[in-house]
């Protein structure tokens, strides 16, 4: 079970367990960063606990091998209720549906998804979940509702979901996810049990988008080591506009380290400040953040195995060959002082120019 998700090797083992002892609890929450799983993983779960060729964890006799012991556990993926659980994809809300605000089904009755609409997951979902919570399940053996980004609900919802977190029927259970579950009021974090998902080992990710993604090798390394750990953002990226990002980021630290060229950095900053939003704004610090670091180790004398972008390591030792660990700490940090004042409204273009202008002179 759980075998053709990557990652998370931990978790996989305490999902089985669960599944083996039959001692699941109504609630569940899966934390950890944005893209490592953790719908995939509440999909698989569903499947297992509706598969109809699955043999409960309880009804196994204990002389059973380990390796029956996992067969009992898998769902087969091959049973209507296995492929029609496998079939959500739960796709995010369109211009033309018509109620943002009520549960999505998958093709399977017993298994629907709540999630936020312009980051806010309002009342209305979580009473029509509470009301179906209490139904006994339709076709499977255990009516799953999950709660995608769980923390955008606001407190209403919170409220009313309080409610179901309370005396969730036995045949019932809610699996919620967040990558902050700090965010989430600590009356529903304790009523769940916690599920920790950690960042996926690069290799992994690499493999993944090369074996699985038919992926160019060049490409599937360099999009790996720039995922930090999610698979979701690696297959969300597309590699085309990030090596043109990171051309135009390699060109402003070629400026800051050699050449001075103060033109250039201002007319880099015109460029930086015109993304299109927030989000692609900070994914051009990311890649100029990827980049110092990289020439920082390399400066430092660090294998070139470990860097991101190892596929520049010739402007990179260039640039190395300038840098002192001073300048590099210092550029980190202003660039982690201007997301700092992104929270707040800020004209980027003049944030930018700044930025640049003050690295300059570090
Ligand atoms: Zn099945």
């Amino acid at each position: 079970m759980f075998s053709h998700l990557i990652g998370n090797d931990e978790v996989k083992d305490s999902l089985r367990r669960l599944l083996a002892t039959g001692r699941t609890t109504g609630s569940l929450l899966f934390t950890g960063e944005q893209g490592v799983g953790k719908k995939l993983f509440a999909l698989e779960l569903a499947k297992a606990f509706n598969c109809r060729n699955r043999t409960v964890g309880n009804n196994r006799t204990k002389d059973q091998s380990p390796k029956s012991k996992d067969q009992t556990l898998d769902a087969c993926d091959e049973c209507s209720s296995c492929k029609r659980i496998g079939r959500s994809a739960f796709a995010p809300f369109g211009k033309d549906d018509d109620d943002k605000s009520r549960l999505i089904w998958s093709e399977h009755m017993d298994v629907a998804m709540a999630r936020p609409y312009k980051n806010i997951i309002r009342v209305p979902v979580m009473r029509e979940l509470e009301s179906e919570a209490n139904f006994r399940p339709f076709e499977g053996a255990t009516r799953v509702f999950i709660i995608e980004d769980a923390d955008y609900m606001n407190d209403q919802a919170a409220n009313a979901l309080l409610k179901t977190l309370e005396e969730p029927p036995p045949t019932t259970h809610l699996i919620l996810t967040t990558s902050n579950p700090m965010a989430l009021l600590p009356t529903i974090r304790s009523r769940c049990q916690v599920i920790r998902f950690a960042p996926i080992p690069h290799e992994q990710i690499e493999k993944f988008l090369i074996d699985k993604e038919a992926m160019p090798t060049a490409d599937g390394k360099l999009l790996a080591r720039t995922s930090r750990g999610s698979l979701g953002r690696a297959l969300a990226t597309d590699i085309e506009s990030y090596r043109e990002r990171r051309e135009a980021m390699l060109a402003v630290l070629t400026a800051l380290a050699l050449t001075g060229d103060r033109t250039r950095l201002l007319r880099s900053a015109e460029d930086l400040a015109a993304a299109k939003d927030r989000d692609s704004y900070e994914q051009q610090l990311d890649v100029l953040e990827s980049l110092i670091r990289d020439a920082w180790s390399l400066a430092l004398g660090r294998p070139k195995e470990m860097l991101v972008n190892s596929d520049l390591l010739k402007p990179l030792q260039s640039i190395a060959a300038e840098l002192t660990s001073k300048k590099a700490m210092s550029w980190l940090s202003q660039i982690e002082e201007l997301r700092g004042a992104l929270e707040v409204n800020l004209n980027r273009r003049i944030a930018s120019d700044a930025l640049f202008v003050s690295m300059a002179m570090a």
